[in-house]
């Protein structure tokens, strides 16, 4: 438990309305989104960079863990406190402290809502490309922590593309800034590149400064509807091999498309869809024809069964409906999802998602996969009942057998969900004892006494 004198000390550093050890907060901040609870000591809410040092400087001075916070919408216990710490939330840090779009940057506080920075740069004719499913609420902090992304990433990267540099604060109260304000540079190492998808193990970031792109004209979409998985990712494969990136490539398998039809969302796909792509463009308006012929011809193939396309604001949002529908549909399966994302290259996809769905039949298990399949990351979700103990059992084997596959593969354990606490079993399987004790070296660099995120991204 917390001493007193700790209490007090970051009553002193924050101010008493900003430190909450009551059983409300505690309880309150137990979570993110996935289904464990692990109350914290307590809850803290700096408001700035220097109050952020300072609580730092006093959880090393009494050895306190701490465990970071941006709005807790991670699905891998990232966010969640590790036992005896205290949960630094960055909620109150959301000011953008300077637009420069001469210079087609933003610097912003690790608090700001992912969605507000592409709405100011919008604002300017600019945007900000990672768009992560979540980013109606999800902070930068989080996003820059666990390099979140979103179906643009295809075309144009993920969070770690768009950060020029960074504000931070190390597990023993150093203040470092990374980077530069120009897109250009290579002066010493780029531990920018390093912090962000460091899971909130190596430093606390304070403020980043992210690159901004021209918004594109206008956007156009299209839907298709296939007869079966394999000829949907085969047409996926065919147009990762021609000119034109599409902005969005989007993957929902057969099972999917079961669970979205009790709401009526697949009501207007074709007779027969098992698998269904969505595959977007965008750029210049008198460019977009051009680009969507492309696109069409290189999707057309074996399996097609309906290709629509959409130019307009409505038309598009219409096209959407049967994927935007799944999230909320996929929990009326089951009370607990498994949600893992991994990523295999995306000519491996076709045989992976075979193998997911022997996998799935061998188990007795309901497994439902969708994702951006431009980038080979695939959602395999397991929706499971946990008070169901063989089924659980089930569901780990099942597990173990599809991470397993991902690797021999080629591919990654997660494309953009990250480590956490979720899936560090499966770590030394991807990363060898080399790399990872080189990893835990600059761990200790960062963080001598292990304070910063405990329990996160390296298995034990
Ligand atoms: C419906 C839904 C859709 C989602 N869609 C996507 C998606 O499309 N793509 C995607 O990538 N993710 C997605 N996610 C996952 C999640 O939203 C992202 O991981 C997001 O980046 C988390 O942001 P957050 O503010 O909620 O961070 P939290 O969950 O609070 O924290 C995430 C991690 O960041 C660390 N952290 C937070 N702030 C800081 C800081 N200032 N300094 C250091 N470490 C910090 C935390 O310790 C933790 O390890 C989705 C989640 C949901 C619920």
């Amino acid at each position: 438990m917390l001493s007193d004198r700790a209490l007090a000390a970051f009553r002193s550093a924050l101010g008493a309305d900003r430190v909450f050890d009551d059983d409300a907060t505690r309880t309150l901040y137990a979570c993110d989104e996935t289904p464990r609870r692990v109350q914290p000591d307590a809850v803290l809410f700096p408001v700035s960079h220097d109050e952020v040092a300072a609580l730092m400087r006093i959880a090393s001075e009494h050895r306190i863990a701490l465990t970071p916070r941006g709005a807790g919408s991670g699905n891998v216990g990232g966010a969640l406190p590790a036992p005896g710490s205290v949960v630094v939330s960055f909620e109150c840090m959301r000011r953008v402290l300077e637009f420069d779009p001469a210079n087609r940057l933003v610097v912003v506080e690790p608090g700001v809502v992912t969605e507000e920075i592409d709405r100011l740069a919008r604002s300017a004719g600019l945007f900000y490309p990672p768009d992560p499913g979540s980013n109606a609420y999800c902070r930068i902090g989080g996003n820059l922590a666990m390099n979140a992304a979103g179906p643009r990433a295809v075309k144009y990267g993920v969070t770690r593309d768009f950060v020029l540099g960074l504000r931070a604060v190390t597990g023993d109260g150093r203040e470092i800034r990374t980077g530069c304000r120009t897109t250009k540079g290579v002066t010493g190492y780029d531990l920018t590149r390093l912090l962000v998808g460091s899971e909130g193990t190596l430093a606390l970031i304070t403020e980043a400064t992210l690159k901004l792109l021209p918004a594109p004209e206008a956007v156009a979409t299209l839907r298709l509807c296939f007869a079966d998985n394999r000829s949907a990712l085969d047409a996926v494969s065919r147009v990762m091999h021609q000119s034109v990136m599409p902005c969005a490539l989007e993957f929902m398998d057969h099972r999917a498309i079961d669970a979205i039809r009790p709401t009526g969302a697949a009501d207007d796909l074709a007779p027969g869809t098992r698998a269904l792509l969505m595959v977007e463009a965008d750029g210049a308006v008198a460019d977009l024809p051009r680009q969507i012929a492309a696109l069409e011809a290189a999707l057309a193939g074996g399996g097609l069964l309906e290709m629509k396309s959409g130019f307009t604001r409505e038309a598009i949002a219409q096209l959407w409906t049967a994927r935007k529908s799944l999230s909320h549909a996929v929990k009326q399966i089951a009370p607990l999802k498994i949600n893992e994302d991994v990523v295999v290259p995306v000519s491996q996809l076709a045989g992976f998602v075979d193998f997911i769905d022997h996998t799935a039949n061998a188990h007795r298990l309901a497994v439902v996969s969708f994702g951006h399949a431009g980038n080979g990351n695939l959602h395999v979700n397991l929706m499971v009942h946990p008070d169901d103990a063989d089924e659980m059992e089930r569901a780990h084997l099942a597990l173990d057998a599809i991470m397993l596959r991902v690797l021999a593969l080629g591919g990654t354990l997660s494309g953009e969900h990250g480590i956490g606490t979720e899936k560090r079993r499966f770590v030394p399987q991807e990363i060898d004892s080399a790399t990872l004790e080189l990893m835990r070296a600059i761990k200790r660099q960062f963080d001598p006494h292990g304070l910063l995120n405990p329990g996160k991204l390296f298995p034990d």
